[in-house]
C-alpha cells in the first residue's frame, strides 16, 4: 500500500501513510498532474470545541474527494474510513486547534501521456494542515459580477472538486485585487448567477431564501449545511433555480457560503451589465442570525449537530 502525506506550516504532513516534514513533502517535476492537471482535493476546517480540537463534516469532505478521483479515474489506495483516520491522526500531530487540512490526491510519476496509463502512473495522497485565518472579511464584502463564466456541466462535472475547475476560478479571480473588490461572481453560459471562484452564493427576499439550482456549481458542504439548519432551525425552505442577475435589485440580503467562506454577507454586487445593488443586514436579519448559528454548530456548541464532528 502506498502512503499518505501532509505538510505546511506544521510538520504535521502525512504522505501515503506515513508522517513526514514539511521539506520533504516534495515531488518530481516528471509528475502527470503537474503538466495536464487533474488533482483532487478537499480544503477542510477543524475547530476547536469543549472536546479539543474537532474536524467539521469530514465524512462528507472525504466521500466528496473520492468521487472527484472516480471522476479523473484516480483509484484511491486507501479507504474513506482510513482517509478519515488520517486527517484526524495528522491534526493531533499538529497540535493545533483551528486550522485547514487539505487532502490532495493526483497521479505522480512516470506516464507522461495525457492519458494517465494506471499501469505506469503512481498514486498520490498527502494531507497537510494549513495555517490560515479568515478566508473573506468578517465585515460584509463587496462583489463583483466576472467577465469569465463558469464551466458548462457539459465539459465537466461540476459535482467534482478537481484542480480544472480552479483555472477557470484563477482566471476570474485574477483582476480582484486591481479593481479593488473583495470576490468575484461568475454566471454561467446561459448568464444565470453560478457561484464564486470558492463559495456558493445564497439571496433572501423578504421571508424566502434562494440559491441557484444544481448543475453550474459545486455542491457545496456548506451549501448543504445551511439549506438543513434554515429547514431545520428557522422553517425555512431553501428555493433551488435559476436565478437571473435582473433579480438582483429584489433581493434584500445575499451571502456567500462555503468551508473558508464560512457564512459572509455580501454588501455590494457591481457589474457592469446591472446597476449596483446593495444590501443591509440587521441584527436580527436572516443572514446575521444563520451566520451566527453556523459559528456555534462548527465549535460544538448546538448538540443536535455533534454528529458532524470528528
Ligand atoms: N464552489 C466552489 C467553486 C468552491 O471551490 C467551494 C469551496 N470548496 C465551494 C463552492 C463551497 O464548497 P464547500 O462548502 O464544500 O467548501
Amino acid at each position: 500500500m502506498k502512503q499518505i502525506v501532509n505538510t505546511y506550516k506544521t510538520d504535521a504532513v502525512r504522505h501515503n501513510g506515513s508522517f513526514i516534514t514539511r521539506d520533504d513533502a516534495t515531488d518530481h517535476h516528471v509528475t502527470h498532474t503537474l503538466h495536464y492537471g487533474g488533482w483532487v482535493f478537499e480544503w477542510i476546517r477543524f475547530y476547536e470545541t469543549e472536546q479539543g480540537p474537532k474536524i467539521f463534516r469530514l465524512k462528507e469532505h472525504i466521500e466528496r474527494l473520492f468521487y472527484s478521483a472516480g471522476a479523473v479515474w484516480i483509484t484511491m489506495d486507501y479507504s474513506v474510513d482510513e482517509i478519515m483516520q488520517a486527517c484526524i491522526q495528522t491534526v493531533e500531530k499538529s497540535g493545533e486547534k483551528n486550522w485547514y487540512i487539505r487532502p490532495i490526491v493526483y497521479h505522480g510519476q512516470w506516464s507522461m501521456s495525457v492519458y494517465p496509463d494506471p499501469e505506469k502512473v503512481s498514486v498520490q495522497t498527502f494531507i497537510s494542515v494549513w495555517k490560515r485565518g479568515k478566508y473573506l472579511s468578517n465585515d460584509p464584502i463587496h462583489v463583483k459580477i466576472s467577465h469569465v463564466r463558469r464551466i458548462h456541466p457539459s465539459t465537466f462535472d461540476m459535482k467534482a472538486k478537481i484542480s480544472w475547475a480552479y483555472a477557470n476560478s484563477i482566471q476570474a479571480s485574477l483582476m480582484i485585487k486591481k479593481e479593488g473588490y473583495h470576490e468575484w461572481l461568475l454566471l454561467d453560459t446561459e448568464w444565470y448567477i453560478a457561484e464564486g471562484p470558492g463559495e456558493n452564493i445564497f439571496f433572501v427576499k423578504g421571508d424566502k431564501v434562494i440559491t441557484p439550482a444544481l448543475g453550474t456549481i459545486l455542491p457545496g458542504i456548506t451549501r448543504a449545511t445551511q439549506i438543513q439548519l434554515l429547514s431545520e432551525k428557522y422553517g425555512i425552505t431553501v428555493v433551488e433555480r435559476l436565478v437571473s442577475p435582473d433579480e438582483l435589485k429584489d433581493f434584500n440580503q445575499a451571502f456567500f457560503v462555503g468551508t473558508a467562506a464560512e457564512v459572509t454577507p455580501i454588501w455590494s454586487i457591481t457589474s457592469e451589465w446591472w446597476e449596483k445593488h446593495t444590501y443591509a443586514y440587521a441584527d436580527d436579519s436572516i443572514t446575521m442570525k444563520l451566520k451566527h448559528f453556523y459559528d456555534e454548530v462548527v465549535r460544538g456548541k448546538v448538540s443536535e449537530y455533534e454528529g458532524w464532528l470528528w
